[in-house]
């Protein structure tokens, strides 16, 4: 602003204040009125969903042909299917104004990304046919396509915070000048410039940081996985336990490990975590980067070592880390009401590391059920707390948790 008299500047400044004030208040005020505030965000919303239904580039590396828009990251007719009732399954979702929700989801739809061009989709046919992950290149494909999904995801929230971003401060600047043109009408703006907003702050360190999360995993596990499924060989930082349990959850997503050293200080990974129930018991992938394979071993041989470990960490994958993940309606429902209140309220509030236990369980029937077949068994009789201990000569990147007891 400038050849402004004295006067003008007095009104101008306090236009500004009184602008800036309503804004601190409460940010959302640069929408206008909460019709069109609801309308912009329903806007967002269906933006987002359609570009996430969009064909993308093959996620396999140096594809490009376009993917279908509906490949499934977890098997539709194994996992998804077993706890579907009446074709749906409940899946956590985040809504304005009802914060994190549990939302009935078609077994169709559940799990689907656009992810492979139809060539590569046939990469994951032979155990989509068989329903379970029999070989060493099943379980690499089935991790492969956990990662795939991530990436996609990971970049299509990036493209949409800069979207929502872009607006906002467009919405932003419209409200400051729309102040200050009420103060006075023939004022010539010619730009606005605002530092400072924690709104767009905010906006700005998630698109950093997940940029270096995309970077990170393409060049870390996604790239090991690659050259592992091109040569059918490859030293791969990737355990998959099998449990007799059949844990009523299917999940995929990621979650990250910290641990304290007194030399380096602070090591943190990318952990890629996943779920997948067959009527035989569960199989269970978790994954990092072969750099950091030392830091999953850590995790896998201090949080995992045992049936009851194992679930609890689940527990803790579900709420804590990602909100990709199905469960049978019925195992959800039958959570008493505060419980699942609480357990909302966790999702949608608390993140953290991998290794914090949830306070709650969320599989109460699977957690009697284990236990009573834990105090029932022969071993536990015998040997009593030492019953639960696990067997530790599991072959390098496998790791089998024995059964305990008759069942
Ligand atoms: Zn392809």
């Amino acid at each position: 602003m400038t050849n402004i008299d004295k006067k003008t500047s007095d009104i101008l400044n306090r236009a500004l204040d009184d602008a800036m004030e309503s804004f601190e208040r409460d940010h959302t005020v640069i929408y206008g009125p909460e019709t069109v505030k609801l309308k912009t965000y329903f806007d967002f919303v269906a933006r987002a969903d359609r570009s996430w239904k969009k064909s993308k580039q093959c996620a396999f590396q140096g594809c490009t042909n376009e993917s279908i828009v509906r490949s499934h990251t977890i098997q539709k007719s194994g996992p998804l299917a077993l706890f579907a009732e009446n074709g749906h399954l409940l899946q956590p979702s985040l809504i304005q104004n009802d914060g994190m929700i549990m939302k009935l989801i078609g077994l169709q739809n559940a799990s689907v990304f656009p992810g492979f061009c139809e060539e590569h989709e046939e990469l994951f046919a032979r155990f989509e046919r068989t329903k379970t992950l029999q070989t060493p290149s099943d379980i690499a494909l089935q991790c492969f396509r956990m990662v795939c999904r991530e990436l996609v995801r990971l970049q299509h929230e990036s493209n949409h915070f800069k979207l929502i971003l872009d607006e906002y401060i467009q919405f932003r600047n419209n409200y400051i000048k729309a102040k200050l043109l009420e103060a006075k009408a023939d004022l010539k703006i010619s730009a606005i410039t605002l530092t400072g907003d924690a709104v767009e702050t905010t906006f700005i360190e998630r698109i950093k940081s997940h940029t270096a999360l995309i970077a990170n995993v393409s060049s870390g596990i996604y790239k090991d996985l690659n050259a592992a499924i091109r040569s059918g060989d490859g030293e791969l930082a990737l355990f998959h336990i099998d449990i007799p349990d059949i844990l009523p959850v299917c999940l995929s997503g990621l979650g990250t490990l910290q641990m304290t050293e007194e030399k380096p200080g602070l090591l943190e990974a990318t952990l890629f975590l996943g779920v997948l129930p067959s009527p035989k018991g569960t199989e269970v992938i978790v994954a990092t980067d072969h750099g950091n394979k030392k830091l999953l071993e850590y995790y896998v041989y201090n949080c995992l070592d045992s049936r009851f470990a194992l679930l609890s960490a689940i527990e803790s994958w579900m709420i804590y880390q990602t909100d990709h993940w199905f469960i049978k309606p019925s195992e959800w429902n039958i959570l008493p009401m505060q419980k699942r209140e609480t357990l909302l309220r966790l999702m949608r509030d608390d993140h953290t590391t991998l290794g914090h236990e949830c306070p709650l369980s969320v599989f109460d029937s699977t957690r009697k059920k284990m236990l009573n077949i834990f105090e029932t068994s022969q071993e536990y009789i015998n040997n009593g707390e030492r019953a639960v201990e696990v067997q530790r000569n599991s072959p390098p990147g496998s790791k089998r948790i024995p059964q305990l007891g008759p069942n």
